[in-house]
């Protein structure tokens, strides 16, 4: 589903979802993303449709793209819950941004609502709420501006992380 935007307000709608969980993941992997380069040898994607499959989250807006953010999927009550399905936790802080961003997003556009992340594999889910985040998500959205416009990647810092990462080549070898 596509919700198409009719009036763009300035600047924090321009970054995508995907861009702030890579921020605290490793910004030399945002600046490539940022760039066109997608090298993600396993879609998290592949996830999501299993678990939404399991889960027969039949009549849910799912996989829903408000201009710049695509969310995993939405669930409508009193309080409109914006979903995220992931793998892990290694990542939690990556996604904890992500869904902050997303309620930002949101909020910028007059819509008040909470995250959930779904760990399928897990059994977990974390509710995420944006009230004393707000400036946190500023400084991020600052702060993946200022590496998407760097004409070189940042230099890669070597971690764990790197084990699994799909730009590790174009890193380190
Ligand atoms: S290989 Fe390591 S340094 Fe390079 S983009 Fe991936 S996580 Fe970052």
């Amino acid at each position: 589903m596509v919700i198409k935007m009719e009036t763009y307000p300035e600047n924090v709608l321009l970054i995508r979802g995907t861009e702030i969980n890579y921020l605290f993941i490793c910004p030399t992997k945002l600046w490539y993303f940022s760039k066109g380069i997608t090298m993600e040898q396993e879609s998290e994607y592949v996830d999501l449709g299993k678990f939404l499959h399991e889960r027969s989250y039949f009549g849910e807006e799912k996989e829903v793209q408000i201009g710049s953010i695509k969310i995993d999927f939405i669930k409508r009550g009193n309080t409109i819950e914006v979903h995220e399905v992931k793998k892990g936790k290694s990542m939690e802080k990556a996604h904890e941004m992500q869904a902050l961003y997303y309620l930002y997003y949101l909020k910028v556009l007059g819509i008040r609502a909470k995250a959930i992340l779904n760990y399928p594999k897990l059994r977990e889910t974390k509710e995420i709420i944006l009230d004393g985040h707000e400036e946190e998500v500023e400084e991020a959205i600052n702060e993946a501006e200022r590496i998407k416009s760097l004409s070189a990647p940042p230099s890669p810092v070597k971690s764990r992380k790197c084990k699994k990462c799909a730009y590790y080549d174009l890193c380190w070898v």
